[in-house]
Formats: C-alpha cells, structure tokens, sequence
C-alpha cells in the first residue's frame, strides 16, 4: 500500500466531489459542521441511483420482501450494563519515576567511573547501571546484578551508594549528593498520575505491577519506579471487571441525539434519534405481519436515516454522525439461520457488482467470537478497498431471535409467528444485510476515480479525469451536444433529442464551450454516454444521415453513428 499516493487520491477525490457538486461540507459558509455532509446535484442522483436499485433487487424484484414505514425517533432509552461489585485489594500507585539516575546523579557516577572508561568513551545517562556495575566490579562489591524490573533496579542503586559510603577515597559527602539527587524526583516524575488497580482473583502483585508500568509506559515513562499502597475494598463498582482499572466518575456519555416530542420540555417527553434503522423494524414486526399476511422466511426492508452521537468523524463521509442505511431483516426459523446468512453474503456481493464495484476491491471478513455481538451466531462484514484501507461497507449478520425477545418483554405484546402447516407458534429468527448509503457511494466514487490520457482539441496528449461510474449509477447518463451553438438547426436537434429521452432517463443539455472540452466536463462527472448533432444530422453531406447523431462512450471514447429514433432503446439497454 503506497499511503502518500492513497492519501492524495483522496483528497483529489474530495476536492472533485466538492468542486463538481456531488459532496459539500454541511454548514460550510458557518465554519462547517462536523461529521455531518451534504449532497450536491449529482451527489443526490447518486445517492437516489443507489437507493433505487437496492429497493428494486431487495423489495420489487423479490416475493418474499415487504417495505416499511419510515420513522426516524425511537422512544427506548438506552441503559447502560450493569456493572459487577467487586471485592479484593487495591493497589495505589502514586506516583512513578524513571529509575535511571538523573542527570545531577549521573554525572557524580561518571567521575565515580572516570579511570575505568576507555579512553574516549562517551556515555550516556542510559550508560548508568553499566558503570556502575564496573565500579562495584572494581571495588569488588560482589553486588547481585540487578535485573530490569523498576524495583529491583532501584534497590541496586541504593545499595550501590551504601557500599561507596565504605570507600576510604569517597568522601561522604559526595554519596550523600549523590543518593539524594537519585531519591530525588527527576524533572520527568509524573506526579498526579495515579492509579488505583484491583487485584482480582487469581491475580498475584507481578499481574498488577505490569499493568500499572503499562500505564506509565503510555505516559512516556518507560521504566518507572512505583511505590503502591494497598486497601482493601468490598462489593465496589468502581472497578472495570476486566482489567481490574478504576473507572472514572459517571459522566454522561452521549450516544444518540437526545431530543423531546413536543413543545414543552419533560423528563416523560424524551426521545432519541434512532442510531440504526433496525429497530423500528423489529417494532413494526407484528403490524407488518398481520397486514402482509407474508409467509416465513420473509423480509422487510427499509431505507432511512440513523444518527451516531458517539463516533469520531473521519475519512470524509465514511464515518458520519447522519447517514443512511439500506437494512432487510429477513425472518427465518431457528434451523435456517446460518444457511440464510450465507446466502445474503452471496446476494449482497453480486449487488456490489451490479452497481460496478468488482469483486477484487471487496474483501469478506468473517468476524470472529469475540468481536461479534453477543446475540449474533455469526457476522460477516463486506469491506472495500479504500484509499484509506479495507473498511467496512455493510454488516451481514445473523441476529438471532434476539431483537424479538426483547421487544416481545419490552412491550408485552407477542411477536409470534403461527405456523399454519405445523400449528406451532415461535418467535423468528432474523438475518439482517445491512449496508450504508452513504458509504456506498463513497466507495462507487473511489472506485470509478481514474484518470489517463486523452488527445485535446489540438490533438496533444493531457490527463484526463473520469469517473467510471456502471450506466446503472451515474448520476446523468447521456450528454447532449448541439455541435455550434450559434446554429438554430442544430440546437433545435438537439433539444428534440433531449425531449426524447428525459423520459427515460436523465440527460445534461449542453452547449457552451468546444466539443472536446464538453466531453471532458462530463467524462469528469462520470456520465457514460454523450450524443453530439452535428451537419451530418441536418442531412447537409449525405442524406442518408439525415437524423443520425454521433453516440460517443466514455471510457473507449469510441464514437459511432447512430439513428436518432434507435438511442432511446440502445441506451436504456446499456443503463437498466
Ligand atoms: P463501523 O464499525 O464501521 O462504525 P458498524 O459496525 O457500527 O460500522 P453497523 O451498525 O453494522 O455499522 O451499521 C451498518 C452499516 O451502516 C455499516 O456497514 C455502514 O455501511 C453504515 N454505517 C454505520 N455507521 C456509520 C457512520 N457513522 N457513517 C456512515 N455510515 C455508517
């Protein structure tokens, strides 16, 4: 992965979004609006062309698929788990230092060591315990070598000092100096970073000391120096059960968008902005079931907006706090599950192929145990090649009959299934393909992104850049182009031909500017298709043309003569 040339593909694609109105900055002229995008003209086309073909593979095309309501406020709060009391002890760490001598320390040691150096020899405060362990060897000491825990190292030094105090030639003033710099805390002691560890079951002082060093090590002290102090605590929450850290104060943590119904304010009144579409589905199961009178395994799909409080924005629109997702629940029985999982994994795949991402660019991540929802039997994530790396493009996930259960508890109300043949009555399982809009058309731009070489008007070679976007999604499919401007017969063509075939599909009348650079303009914007009338079509050279046009593609810039009664159905061949 070459990260400069994938950085700046990047910002050339974000500065092309901007520049030619598929993606604006929201709020922009306030200063902008983080993690929150707005979609320019044909960033809207896109987006719909996206849209409008996930509904027809995953609703119209399909027996088994249902559409849903669109609601956009959940009105369950979100609780957050409760955590474990815990009993046991509790180690202090007060504070930590580097337990290299420092510098006023350092240098008594080195005159310590002078006549031992060889000649030359420059050394640092890294040097320390080697020098000292050549006086000590000198001296014949006999001190044990220290090993590397803070600790011990620590205690090697102390001791050390002791032993020169013995030394007829040191004076006693000099070890005092030089024990005292050493005790000391140096410039660096972190000093208000404390922690309070709890040692659980099964954990001995070493498990705990490690921990604590690797908190020191994060704050850039990397062989610290600790002194803990120890109490004992019983049934305390203040605990995190997993690495035995103490939490910090409860502090409201923002996870959707809180808002209230109505004009006046009260706690009864609260409601968030769903953070995913699913929900409101799961919530609408039983009124779709009774009035769809569908058969299991069955789907409903929706489209709509979800909200994420909680996210870091970044990599411009593939993580933002308002986007869309495309979700399906399909309802199953228990036994079908992981079958149906596989089979959706499979569907989706061949959607992003459809809509001209190849199959190259995506890469199946079957994510394991410990990363997948508790309720989940099995998740795969489908991930594009980004230019900022492989990341998630939709989750295909086999949720069980989790969601059910719960809002079966919730509210009280049975989402059962009646199943006419067996006359058993169950709650369903669920699968759910579950893709972003948002990061969808990121991805069909990025990899429509291209450019190569293309002849000007006076034939020189320059770049030329295309979005190479499948006729299926690009926003304007065909250009069309009255030769001259200034020539009544030819505009008037070409307006005929754009009233021709608006109602087929959505076509870009343009005049202004050299035929070259017309076709540049919209290669640019990745419409696959450009119609130019020229002399030929009025019939002026031969008129066996009369009424043909110049059909021109976009990626082999290939150009052929067509008849103008026959591009309605060549070029809604190409696009459907
Ligand atoms: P990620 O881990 O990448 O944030 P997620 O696992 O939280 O994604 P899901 O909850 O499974 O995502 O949502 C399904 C799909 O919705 C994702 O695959 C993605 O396409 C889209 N999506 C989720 N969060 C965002 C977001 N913050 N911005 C844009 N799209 C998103």
């Amino acid at each position: 992965m070459d990260f400069k040339a994938d950085a700046q593909r990047m910002e050339k694609i974000v500065s092309l979004c901007k520049r030619r109105g598929f993606i604006f900055q929201s709020s922009e002229i306030y200063g902008g609006l983080n993690g929150a995008w707005d979609y320019g003209p044909l960033g809207v086309e896109l987006k719909r062309n996206v849209k409008n073909y996930w509904w027809r593979v995953m609703v119209h095309e399909r027996d088994d698929s249902d559409l849903m309501v669109d609601c956009r406020l959940t009105g369950k709060r979100f609780r957050a788990d409760q955590i474990p009391a815990q009993s046991g002890t509790v180690y202090r760490f007060d504070q930590a230092r580097d337990v290299i001598p420092p510098e006023s320390a350092f240098e008594i040691l080195v005159s310590w060591a002078a006549d031992l150096l060889p000649p030359g020899e420059s050394v640092s405060r890294k040097d320390s315990i080697r020098l000292a362990l050549l006086v000590s060897d000198h001296r014949k000491f006999n001190l044990p070598k220290s090993n590397t825990t803070p600790l011990s190292i620590y205690e090697f030094f102390v001791e050390f000092a002791k032993k020169m105090s013995s030394q007829p030639d040191i004076s006693e003033n000099e070890v005092d100096d030089f024990l005292q710099a050493y005790n000391s805390p140096p410039p660096e002691t972190v000093s208000g970073d404390s922690i309070r560890l709890l040692q659980r079951k099964g954990e001995d002082k070493a498990t705990i000391l490690k921990r604590a060093e690797a908190f020191y090590q994060l704050r850039n002290i990397h062989v610290p120096m600790m002194w803990p102090t120890t109490e004992d605590v019983t049934d305390s929450r203040d605990f995190n059960a997993e690495n035995g850290a103490e939490l910090t104060p409860p502090r409201p943590f923002n996870l959707m968008f809180r808002t209230n119904i109505g004009a006046t304010e009260s706690e009864d009144s609260i409601a968030y902005l769903r953070p995913e579409t699913a929900q409101s589905i799961f919530v609408q199961f039983k009124n779709i079931l009774e009035v769809s009178r569908k058969k299991l395994p069955f789907g409903i799909a929706q489209i709509g907006k979800a909200f994420r409080n909680e996210i870091n924005p970044r990599n411009f629109t593939f993580r933002s706090r308002e986007f869309e997702q495309m979700e399906l629940e399909y309802f199953c029985r228990a036994e079908e599950g992981m079958k149906l999982l596989d089979y959706w994994l499979e569907e989706r795949l061949k959607f992003y192929e459809n809509i001209g991402i190849s199959r190259g660019r995506l890469h199946v991540k079957t994510v394991p145990d410990e990363e997948r929802a508790f309720y989940s039997k099995g998740t795969y994530d489908i991930e594009f090649d980004f230019p900022f790396g492989f990341q998630e493009l939709e989750g295909v996930a086999y949720r069980t009959d989790y969601d059910l259960l719960q809002h079966q508890k919730a509210s009280g109300k049975s989402l059962e299934y009646f199943d006419e043949e067996t006359k058993q009555r169950f709650v369903p399982h669920v699968v759910e393909p579950s893709a972003g809009v948002d990061r969808t058309v990121l991805a069909l731009i990025c990899e429509a992104y291209s450019e190569d070489e293309a002849p000007d008007e006076k034939g020189k070679m320059e770049t030329r850049l295309v979005l190479r976007f499948h006729p299926r999604m690009a926003p304007i499919k065909c250009g069309i182009f009255p030769l001259l401007k200034n020539n009544n017969q030819l505009v008037a063509k070409a307006k005929e031909i754009v009233g021709l075939l608006r109602t087929h599909m959505n076509v870009f009348y343009d005049e202004s500017g050299a035929i070259g650079r017309r076709y540049r303009r919209q290669d640019e914007i990745g419409t696959p298709f450009g119609v130019t009338v020229d002399f030929e079509t009025l019939g002026e050279k031969d008129a066996a043309l009369r009424d043909t046009v110049t059909l021109r593609e976009r990626d082999s810039m290939k150009q052929k003569r067509v008849a103008i009664k026959d591009l309605a159905g060549i070029l809604s061949a190409r696009i459907s």
